[in-house]
């Protein structure tokens, strides 16, 4: 007969491993290239992905922080102006603490929601909503 230790310890064994809950939101970084007078963000439609978000929104918000124009071509997103990494991920950043994780439960399942003319962050994880500024 085996004992009660090791049937509980066989029983713990089988449980999923929900490590996941307990982890932190992993920022993602972007990748910089300097070209000329102009700043390039290689990974950008990527970072958009991971964020869950429309590309055209994350660029709206950054040129406008950024407080200069640009394009998306083919996935990388073209600023005007020249730029450091740490600057462009501060921003990036801030998109995400704005745009992305919930300000209840801190988790980025969230989507926006559109009622009237609002937006809204819709909390996936907690239920919760909280509207959103515009950009
Ligand atoms: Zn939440």
């Amino acid at each position: 007969m085996e004992s009660y230790e090791k049937l509980l310890d066989r029983a713990y064994s089988n449980l999923p491993k929900n490590s996941e809950t307990g982890e932190r939101f992993q920022m993602p970084k972007a990748q910089i290239l300097n070209a000329g007078a102009r700043t390039i963000i290689v990974n950008f439609t990527e970072l958009a992905n991971i964020l869950r978000r429309e590309p055209q929104h994350l660029q709206k918000f950054l040129l406008k922080e950024l407080a200069t124009s640009g394009e998306l071509q083919g996935g990388r997103l073209i600023v005007q102006g020249r730029f450091r990494a740490d600057v462009i991920n501060k921003k990036i950043e801030l998109y995400v603490k704005e745009y992305v994780l919930c300000p209840d439960c801190g988790k980025p399942d969230t989507k926006f929601v559109k009622e009237d003319r609002y937006l809204f962050l819709k909390c996936e994880a907690c239920g919760s909503k909280h509207s959103l500024r515009k950009i």
